[in-house]
């Protein structure tokens, strides 16, 4: 593990019990994509292997058509291609994802980002995502779950 990764780890654990979330965050996906077009750095979807081949079993396509078709790689790492001439992810129809039972892990776990989890940046999310403040409570435990989950896939390849 790197110290990176350690020191987020610990981050998490620590926020878990001390940050503005320790009471749980209410949050209900709408399912129709508005996160899915670009908003700035969240629009970065990163693709590690267990997502692409998911994501390809799904598509019933080989792992390096999915790539071809649909990934961009910077730095050794993949990520989620926007569809030609748009800011809106590839995979995303007139109706959400249209691969949201596969969908990447990054997707699975928003908005319970590392770099979302500060009041104001909380805010700035909340400004586009419709889902925040609404539906079921998410307790402190289950979020911090979401943002090892996410951590985890940040530094996968
Ligand atoms: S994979 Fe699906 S959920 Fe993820 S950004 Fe693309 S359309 Fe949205
Ligand atoms: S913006 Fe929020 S509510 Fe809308 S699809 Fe994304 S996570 Fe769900």
């Amino acid at each position: 593990m790197t110290k990176a990764v350690e020191r987020f780890l610990e981050q998490i654990a620590h926020d878990q019990t001390n940050a503005w979330w320790k009471d749980g965050v209410r949050f209900e996906c709408c399912k129709r994509g508005c996160c899915c077009v670009t908003h700035g750095d969240a629009g970065y979807v990163i693709l590690p292997l267990q997502d692409r081949l998911r994501l390809a079993a799904f598509l019933g396509i080989a792992p390096s058509v999915l790539v071809s078709r649909y990934c961009a790689r910077i730095d050794g790492r993949h990520y989620l291609m926007d569809a030609p001439g748009s800011q809106a992810c590839a995979l995303l129809g007139p109706n959400g994802c249209t691969a949201y039972q596969a969908r990447p892990t990054q997707c699975r776990t928003w908005p319970f980002w590392l770099e979302n989890m500060s009041e104001e940046a909380w805010a700035r999310t909340a400004a586009f995502c419709p889902g925040i403040g609404r539906g079921r409570l998410w307790t402190a435990s289950e979020i911090a779950a979401q943002l090892r989950l996410q951590l985890a896939s940040d530094f996968q390849r």
